[in-house]
This record gives C-alpha cells, sequence and structure tokens, in this order.
C-alpha cells in the first residue's frame, strides 16, 4: 500500500523559529485575490484564507520548503525567506 502525503510528512523534522520565515506582503491583495492559489498548492496546507477574519493566515511551521509559493502566488504576494541557521527541515533519507 502507498503512504499518504501526510504519512510522508512524518518522516521529517523541523526546527521552528519563533519567526515566520513566510511573509504576507500586502493584505489587501489576499482580500481581492479571487482565486486563492496558495490554499491549494501548498503541499502542508501552511496557507488559509480566514474568511471571518478576511486575512490569509500563514501556518509557517508546518513548512517543509519545497518553494512552490515563492513562484506560485499570481500577484506574488507572498515573500520568502530562508529560515535562519539552524532552523527550518532536516530531511531523512532512506
Ligand atoms: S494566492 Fe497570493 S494573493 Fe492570493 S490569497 Fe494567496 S497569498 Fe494572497
Ligand atoms: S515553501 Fe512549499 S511547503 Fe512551504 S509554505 Fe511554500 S508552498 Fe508551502
Amino acid at each position: 500500500m502507498s503512504e499518504s502525503i501526510t504519512d510522508k510528512l512524518f518522516t521529517i523534522r523541523f526546527k521552528c523559529d519563533d519567526k515566520s520565515h513566510l511573509v504576507i506582503k500586502e493584505a489587501d491583495t489576499c482580500e481581492k485575490c479571487v482565486t486563492k492559489d496558495c490554499n491549494y498548492f501548498c503541499p502542508a496546507d501552511v496557507y488559509d484564507w480566514n474568511l471571518k477574519l478576511k486575512t490569509t493566515t500563514v501556518a509557517y511551521e508546518n513548512c517543509i520548503e519545497c518553494g512552490t509559493c515563492r513562484i506560485a502566488c499570481p500577484p506574488n504576494n507572498i515573500e520568502w525567506v530562508y529560515p535562519k541557521g539552524g532552523y527550518g527541515m532536516t530531511y531523512k533519507y532512506g
């Protein structure tokens, strides 16, 4: 039986910084964004449109640094920096 994405994510180790390495540049741009692509392209479900607060929430702790959001937000509204040294992802192979 093949493993689900969720199962595979359990094989990755994170060390979270207390400061997000993913920043929404302009809240207004998200409000005007019709397609909310970030809610669909992130494999780790980091982005979520909060209808009540009218904001995109960013669960940066779950980021697996795949880099998709650096290029996939249509108006380029996500600022992406590498996590500080010692923080972020550790991949286990095998
Ligand atoms: S795709 Fe980009 S502009 Fe649209 S909601 Fe997500 S972060 Fe905001
Ligand atoms: S780098 Fe990949 S996993 Fe991290 S927030 Fe962007 S799309 Fe999601």
